[in-house]
């Protein structure tokens, strides 16, 4: 295959429009495998061309000589040696039966992950429920947005990331951006930042200066630096100040909304002076950002992990949807609230059933008349089905426990850099009887595994991804993979029939596509009347998509989703004991992505050009907090609490408070940010706390 194709960037939600163009080498290089390909950025409304450094060099991936190019099994001797495909599935078939027979179906998990395309997250939840017959199947978005999914579902109805298609930021005057550094994860969305900043209304709330926060000087906005963790307390002081100065959009309020006495008296003790105390931010400074966002149209509220990765991240990321409810944006044309989805397939990902409590369309588990309509798809019973599992960190909890999870898959995910207190997590997937990982590469988790079955990449498949903007689009294959790698829906559809499942597993993307469609009939996010020839003539795709309608580019102009039409009001509390604080000498550990790497690294560490540029974790400490510590650039650090040990270098740097030490999470083995992360969860989403940890700093001896 040497014809170019139209396709997207395998990494962030931002899905980036590339071309991609085959060469054919007369003589291809020494141990480089396949067809070398040049990428080139193609216009599209979230990119308009642009591409960041990880787009431009994704198809190094492609050609990287650390691909698996053949299934590894471990050995007696504890080493990996190549099998072949029967060998392998076989193995792993077998090996689930037995599990299976001795424990019970919910002795084997499956983990999913947010960039794995519409069809595979889709044939991932009806494999684990049917050809495995369990309900322990979660997936990584639990880490990602999944409190912000809670807080949009609890207030409207429904999550879709962005309720509106991005280009309608353009026309902003004012965009608030709490938590999110779109200038180092999605680079090319920032061109949808110069209305506002050409207004001198972005608005960036972050406690480390970033780059996104440096788009605010010279007169274009704002940057409010809010100790870490004080996010629900700052939300709760704006709504403050937005009703006691009578700012509150009243006519919206009372015709679009329920719950506005609760919220009016929740916020009552939320006066400025007192979340400056709290926050650190000036009392002055919450009264200019309220009487902005409330200065007219065109005012834009946008959430990012940096608020939603907390324990109590759903209700921070409801604090924020109060305030846009109450300024009357959302739904209403030039204006609106919305939350930036990380991953590639972060929201399609949360849509198709693998997540624990739900099934395709965004339906819930528990819900009869659902489990009927997906039964009826599936050509089973709705008692078939298994009930709801466990969100992540509970699944990965069991593992190897009494009870618990004997055997694992896994898809889509590095669990081992990047789940919460990674060092229990490795504990645990040792005690395993059994552990399969499907990848390109072996990633820190396929290291561990007792099974690898090498997967296709993003350039050799068909498929369709669902965007940041909640809209369908197409994944197109480039070139033929290399021969030793499969596609995960044959892995599935193979291991289903070991299995005896007798259910339809097909394996051509479309076909499984044009299943979905069905099962989602009906659902939440309905795509049924979407299909691959209206994606490839170019048409514009956003959910909910009713066979026979237009699509919904943008939801609630009239009504939200609850069954009154009505937006859910709610009010929310700040915990004392929510997350720790720090003692003396402690700082807050403040986790985040970095503009070469992606996620766990497990892939941007292998490309060469990404790899040079950001080689290791580096701490970032302010100066004075270094000085105060005995530390200079680039020495040698601990960084320590009870959960773990992190060892790596000092950045100094004053864009970051006295009070916290910034460490990228893109790394593993002993530089992983997660060795220092907690477990504990938020209550509604099950989102750990990613964000405010607490740990002592110390310098170790120069190397
Ligand atoms: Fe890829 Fe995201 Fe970069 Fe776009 S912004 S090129 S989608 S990583």
């Amino acid at each position: 295959m040497t014809r170019p194709a139209d396709t997207h960037c395998p990494y962030c939600a931002l899905q980036c429009a590339m071309t991609l163009t085959p060469t054919v080498l007369a003589e291809p290089a020494e141990g480089a495998p396949g067809t070398p390909v040049t990428v080139s950025g193609r216009d599209f409304p979230t990119n308009r061309g642009g591409l960041c450094k990880k787009g431009w060099t994704s198809a190094e991936l492609l050609r990287s000589p650390a691909r698996l190019a053949a299934p590894l099994v471990r050995g007696a001797d504890g080493a990996f040696h190549e099998a072949s495909w029967e060998d392998a599935l076989d193995l792993v078939a077998g090996a689930l039966r037995d599990i299976r027979s001795e424990s019970g179906a919910d002795a084997v998990g499956v983990f999913g992950g947010g960039g794995l395309t519409n069809e595979k997250a889709y044939l991932l939840g009806k494999f684990a429920r049917l050809a495995l017959g369990t309900s322990r199947i979660d997936y990584n978005g639990r880490y990602c947005m999944s409190s912000a999914a809670a807080a949009g579902n609890r207030a409207f109805g429904v999550d879709r990331g962005l309720p509106f298609p991005l280009d309608d930021l353009d026309g902003a005057s004012t965009i608030l951006l709490l938590g999110t550094n779109v200038a180092e994860t999605m680079p090319p969305f920032i061109g949808h930042l110069a209305g506002a900043q050409a207004a001198g209304g972005l608005v960036v709330v972050d406690p480390r200066r970033t780059a996104t926060a440096r788009l605010t000087d010279e007169g274009r906005g704002l940057h409010v630096q809010p100790a870490p963790g004080t996010d629900l307390a700052l939300l709760l002081g704006l709504i403050h100040i937005v009703i006691a100065e009578q700012l509150v959009d009243i006519d919206y309020v009372a015709a679009r909304t329920v719950g506005f006495d609760a919220v009016r008296r929740s916020v009552a003790a939320w006066w400025p002076e007192r979340v400056q105390s709290v926050t650190g931010v000036p009392a002055l400074t919450l009264r200019r950002l309220a009487r902005r966002l409330a200065s007219g149209a065109g005012t834009y509220i946008l959430t990012g992990r940096g608020v939603e990765q907390h324990v109590d991240g759903t209700d921070t990321a409801t604090a924020a949807i109060n305030l846009a409810l109450l300024l009357g944006l959302p739904g209403r044309p030039g204006s609106g609230y919305g939350t930036l989805t990380g991953q590639g397939n972060g929201q399609g990902g949360r849509e198709h059933g693998q997540k624990c409590d739900q099934l395709p369309g965004y339906r819930k588990i528990v819900d009869p008349e659902a489990r009927a309509h997906v039964a009826r798809v599936w050509g089973v019973d709705p008692s078939d089905i298994p009930g709801p599992g466990v969100p992540a960190v509970e699944l990965l909890q069991s593992l190897g426990r009494p009870g618990g999870v004997r055997a694992l898959l896994v898809h889509g995910s590095n669990l081992v850099v990047s789940s919460p207190d990674v060092a229990a997590v490795r504990e645990r997937i040792a005690a395993l009887d059994l552990l399969v990982v499907c990848d390109f590469f072996l990633s820190e988790t396929a290291a561990l595994a007792d099974v690898v079955l090498p997967i296709t990449q993003w350039a050799e498949e068909e498929g369709t991804m669902t965007s940041l903007e909640g809209r369908v689009i197409r994944r197109r294959r480039a070139i033929t993979p290399p021969a030793g790698v499969r596609d995960e829906l044959w892995i599935l559809a193979e291991l289903a029939r070991r299995l005896d499942c007798r259910a339809t597993f097909d394996t051509d993307p479309e076909q499984v596509f044009e299943e979905l469609r069905l099962a989602s009939e009906g659902g939440i996010a309905d795509y049924s009347g979407i299909d691959y020839a209206m994606l490839d003539r170019g048409e514009a795709a956003y959910w909910p998509y009713p066979r026979g309608s237009a699509g919904t580019p943008r939801l609630f102009a009239d009504r939200f989703a609850h069954p009154d039409g009505l937006a859910r009001l709610v009010a929310v509390s700040v915990r004392a004991s929510a997350r720790p604080s720090a003692d003396d000498g402690e700082l807050t550990l403040v986790t985040g992505r970095l503009l070469e790497h992606y996620q766990s690294g497990a892939q941007t560490r292998r490309v060469p050009e990404l790899a040079a540029a950001q080689p290791e974790a580096l701490a970032s400490l302010h100066p004075a907090t270094a000085e105060r510590l005995g530390i200079a650039d680039g020495d040698d650090l601990e960084l320590r609490n009870d959960r773990g040990t992190v060892r790596c270098r000092a950045r100094l740097t004053p864009d970051i408070r006295p009070d916290a030490v910034f460490l990228p999470f893109h790394y593993g083995d002993e530089q992983a940010a997660n060795l220092l992360t907690s477990d504990a969860v938020d209550a509604i989403s099950a989102m750990p706390e990613f964000k405010t940890n607490v740990v002592r700093v110390t310098p170790l001896a120069a190397r």
